[in-house]
């Protein structure tokens, strides 16, 4: 079983959704994606957090089997995000970023690290991806995470990114935004031009679409009645999808098409609670049980 290295943001998040809302929560895209990936293979994970970090948070990651060596915590306060959704949860609208130790954040790999076989390089600045990349020795599988603040502010790195990693993960505005493009078909293509051999589309509660050059893949998401919070969704599908894989060291066609489906399975549970209440209560048969629901309802 490999491990996952997961690389990106730790964070204490502020939530508002018609259902509630919930302050100084634990949230970060490193986070979502790192207790998601736990459900499957050991994860790794590298980010800042400040001095205020409750210890109760540290306890909980470790608790799961993940290895805080590359958590640096650093003298001052740890990111916070607040964000409020509409009845659309699909829509985040940013009240809040307050980056603090992040803004300093230079990702410095522990030398166990460097080996690691597949890695998640959750959103953060492309520059600090792309350093992060030049530490790894020959990783097998990569992916990619970004957001519209980076297109816009750092296009040329995240294009010089793209070249370099296996997977590109984007919601569908950001690949409409990166592309130019507003049919996503056409935007997965192009993309895929781009440099990565896989594109993962990401639409919210209408599923994903995933691109190769040979092939398109398309599911929808788990339908659900209670959808409480739709933060880290796309993180936590990463998780699921980058565990998936790293614990089953295949990277054929019939494997990347279950590992989406674990990714989509690992997102579901997450949005029916806020933060990561749910993940933290599931257990393997859940996830097992939805996966075999999933097959059905997507048969004809
Ligand atoms: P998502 O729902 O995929 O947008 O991810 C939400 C997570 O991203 C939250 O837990 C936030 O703490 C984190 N986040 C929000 N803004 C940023 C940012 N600029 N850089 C890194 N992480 C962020």
């Amino acid at each position: 079983m490999s491990r996952v290295l997961v690389v990106g943001s730790v964070a204490l998040d502020s939530v508002e959704t018609p259902y509630g809302s919930q302050e100084e929560i634990l949230g970060g895209s490193a986070t979502y994606a790192s207790v998601s990936a736990s459900f499957f293979t050991p994860v790794n994970l590298v980010g800042v957090v400040g001095t205020d970090f409750p210890k109760a948070y540290l306890n909980l990651l470790k608790k799961r089997n993940i290895d805080l060596e590359g958590l640096e915590v650093r003298k001052g306060e740890t990111f916070r995000w607040k964000g409020r959704y509409g009845y659309d949860l699909n829509v985040a609208f940013t009240l809040v970023t307050e980056l603090n130790v992040f803004e300093q954040f230079n990702p410095r790999l522990p030398e166990k690290y460097c080996g690691l076989s597949h890695v998640f390089l959750a959103n953060i600045d492309p520059d600090l991806q792309l350093s992060v990349l030049k530490q790894l020795n020959h990783p097998q599988f990569v992916a990619l995470d970004s957001m519209g603040f980076w297109i816009e502010k750092k296009k040329r790195s995240l294009l010089q990114l793209l070249k370099k990693v296996d997977l590109a993960l984007l919601n569908d505005q950001e690949a409409r935004m990166l592309t130019g493009n507003t049919n996503l078909a056409k935007a997965g293509k192009e993309l895929i031009r781009l440099g990565p051999q896989m594109v993962l589309i990401k639409k919210g509660e209408h599923g994903v679409l995933f691109f190769t050059k040979d092939f398109v893949f398309s599911t929808p998401a788990y339908l659900l009645e209670t959808i409480k919070d739709p933060t880290g969704a796309g993180d936590t599908f990463a998780g699921g999808f980058m565990g998936y894989l790293a614990k089953g060291k295949k990277q054929d066609v019939a494997s990347i098409r279950k590992a989406i489906i674990y990714g989509s399975v690992m997102a579901s549970f997450s949005v029916e609670d806020f933060g990561l209440n749910r993940l933290l209560t599931l257990k393997s048969s859940d996830i097992q049980k939805r996966f075999n629901e999933f097959k059905l309802f997507t048969r004809f």
